[in-house]
């Protein structure tokens, strides 16, 4: 298991599969020849990078959070998600986890949510958890139109029949969860899209979900991939997290950057760049 501690709060770095995209989405067509120029040595023969989707187990005080659930267990996006394995591999029965935090609801977030129960009827995965969502994030999303539309099978599949599974809580804005997290908002790649942020013992972390897809948007937060709802609104929220975690040095969790997806945002020769970050593979307490 991939961890690192920040104050009390440990975080671990679990993996659901790589998600392959064509390069052209990575930004919107005003960018897109001068991300092309800089990214094109990412891209496979048929034009596709894969990038990693990531979720993020917390253990803070003595309770285990998880942030977004992957692609799910069935193929989606021609994707079947290894969450289950991620989890067992880290030791952690999906009974453990009390709570599951959402920074939207995109297919590649939701997805283990609801897996077949017997006789394919729904059931939840994580059978003790109380899911959290953004009030906001799911108003956009949960109305018959949108839960009609064809590309939206996961929130029929994945989402809605939550609420008579498991108990379900909406919040708003920037509400503390327990002692050490905190949703902070990040709108842009969808309305109600939430990073958490995590402070303990003077130690802070943010977890950015979505808000930025690849390192190379720390030196260009204009670039804005064809995903992201609002590009103007998402490329102002990358501006102000990534200034906010140069300027104090908080370490910075992505969901879809390569490795772990932990690291610093620090400056070279004039640039921002993502700087991974050492992990324990023990969970101990002294990561290298
Ligand atoms: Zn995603």
């Amino acid at each position: 298991m991939d961890t690192v501690w920040v104050g009390n709060v440990e975080i671990a770095s679990l993996f659901d599969g790589p998600l392959p995209l064509p390069l052209w989405q990575f930004a919107v067509p005003v960018h897109r020849a001068a991300m092309e120029g800089a990214m094109r040595h990412l891209a496979d023969e048929h034009g596709q990078v894969i990038v990693p989707m990531r979720c993020y187990l917390l253990r803070t005080e003595g309770r285990v959070v998880l942030l977004d659930s992957g692609f799910g267990p069935r193929p989606d996006g021609g994707v079947v998600g290894c969450l289950d394995r991620s989890l067992r591999n880290a030791g952690v029965d999906p009974c453990d986890i009390e709570v599951v935090l959402n920074t939207h609801l995109h297919h590649d977030h939701v997805g283990w949510n609801i897996v077949d129960g017997a006789d394919g009827i729904p059931a939840a995965f994580f059978p003790n958890a109380e899911h959290v969502f953004q009030q906001a994030e799911w108003d956009y999303w949960m109305t018959p139109e949108r839960l009609a539309d064809p590309a939206n099978a996961h929130l029929r599949r994945s989402v809605a029949p939550l609420p008579d599974l498991r108990p379900v809580r909406f919040v708003t804005g920037e509400v503390t969860i327990g002692r050490d997290l905190t949703f902070v908002s990040t709108p842009g790649h969808t309305p109600g899209h939430v990073a958490i942020g995590i402070q303990s013992s003077g130690e802070r972390a943010i977890i950015i979900g979505d808000a930025s897809h690849y390192a190379e948007q720390l030196d260009h937060p204009e670039w804005s991939p064809v995903w992201d709802a609002d590009p103007h609104v998402a490329a102002d929220t990358r501006r102000k997290l990534f200034d906010e975690a140069e300027a104090d040095g908080r370490l910075v969790a992505a969901t879809h950057y390569p490795g772990t997806g932990m690291g610093r945002v620090v400056r070279l020769s004039g640039r921002r760049v993502f700087r991974s970050v050492a992990v324990s593979q023990s969970g101990d307490r002294d990561p290298a």
